[in-house]
């Protein structure tokens, strides 16, 4: 019999409208029954993205069996955990159950791997069973169910050195470290917006690693608990305290803490909308931002920086880069004190 193909990026999977990609799909078949190019995943834990974490939280308080019936009722409505409002989704681990035969011999996953996914959920096929619990405060949601990854999904082994769950939260933000591994130089200066969240933090490493003796690294938080954390782990050398969707605000801060000169790099690692223009004020107007933020308008980012006259590049928070999870996880092996922190937070 021939082999029953679906198409590599997982069109075939996709319900409403029919033939899209599974991504802009309102609704996938979550059917766990594979085609021979599918893997099927066991699930045990989903985590979140914190765009659509904190969108959830504000719309049905923080009671944890009210967020897990609103995650339920996104999956059963659209066949995978794809917020509706934030457009987000967040990935997930899980041990792998099947491998259909054509990727058999090249994928490099046999039955029993534990895996986590590098592609969102909000394209991945998903059909839960049971919810177990719901821990707010790491946005991970313990579940009993199915996921598909298609021919084309990335994916990564969990590490044997690193808790799962300590995995599962670095590798959801794999692509922020690991851009600003690639866009930030040495003698840059830097600002993270969002500096003591879980990416922001681990940006600021990273950052810190890459200008070297000659830039600076500044973090704008909001909250004195993150700031401290920065300040503790001296992930950073300035550290302002501001509200990220304040533009001007921002700036003067930036204005005074660079003694007029601006960011040459800015990354906006925030969970809530309005930060765009903080972003390009707070960057000179040669320089580069990252929005890595998916509460992000990229309508307000094109059409701020052109109101406000800047030419600053600007680039949309992709997540995927060559090599993030490697990138993502070793930061963790490099910083006992930030692994520690993120122990005690995430695992
Ligand atoms: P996180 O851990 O929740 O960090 C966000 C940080 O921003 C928190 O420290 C938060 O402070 C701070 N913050 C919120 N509002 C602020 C404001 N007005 N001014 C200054 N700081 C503010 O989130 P994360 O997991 O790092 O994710 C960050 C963003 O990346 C989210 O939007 C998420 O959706 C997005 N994301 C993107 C991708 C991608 O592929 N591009 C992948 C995963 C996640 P408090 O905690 O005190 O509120």
């Amino acid at each position: 019999m021939p082999p029953r193909l679906g198409c590599p990026y997982g069109s075939h999977r996709s319900v409403e409208p029919r033939e899209s990609l599974p991504q802009p799909a309102w609704r996938l078949d979550n059917t766990p029954d594979i085609y021979d190019n599918e893997i099927l995943i066991d699930v045990e834990t989903l985590n979140v993205d914190s765009a659509s974490f904190t969108k959830i939280v504000g719309e049905v308080g923080g009671d944890p069996a009210a967020i897990g019936a609103r995650i339920w009722a996104i999956v059963a409505e659209r066949g995978k955990l794809h917020n509706p409002v934030t457009g987000s989704g967040g990935m997930l681990i899980g041990t792998v159950e099947r491998v259909g035969s054509a990727l058999a011999d090249t994928c490099g996953l046999k039955p029993g791997d534990r895996i986590a996914t590098l592609i969102s959920l909000s394209l991945t096929p998903l059909k839960l069973e049971v919810i177990r619990s719901v821990r707010p405060e790491t946005d991970q949601v313990d579940v009993v169910g199915k996921a598909v990854l298609f021919e084309k999904s990335l994916y990564a082994k969990l590490p044997a050195d690193l808790p799962d769950k300590l995995s599962l939260a670095v590798l959801d933000v794999a692509g922020a470290p690991a851009q600003t591994a690639k866009l930030v130089g040495p003698g840059d200066t830097v600002l993270v917006l969002g500096g003591g969240g879980k990416s922001g933090l681990l940006c600021l490493h990273e950052a810190k690693k890459r200008v070297g003796v000659t830039g600076r690294v500044i973090a704008l938080e909001y909250s004195a608990t993150a700031l401290e954390r920065i300040q503790a782990l001296g992930l950073a050398d300035t550290v302002l305290q501001g509200d990220a969707t304040k533009p001007l605000q921002v700036r003067q801060a930036v204005l005074e803490a660079t003694g007029g000169e601006l960011a040459d790099v800015t990354l906006s690692n925030v969970n809530v909308p309005g930060a765009e223009l903080s972003a390009i004020l707070a960057t000179k107007e040669t320089g580069l931002i990252y929005y890595f933020s998916m509460a992000t308008s990229f309508t307000a980012a094109a059409l701020g920086a052109e109101g406000v006259g800047s030419d600053a590049r600007m680039l949309i928070g992709n997540g995927y880069t060559k090599g993030h999870a490697d990138i993502a996880l070793q930061v963790l092996r490099e910083n006992p004190r930030l692994r520690a922190l993120f122990e005690e937070l995430y695992a």
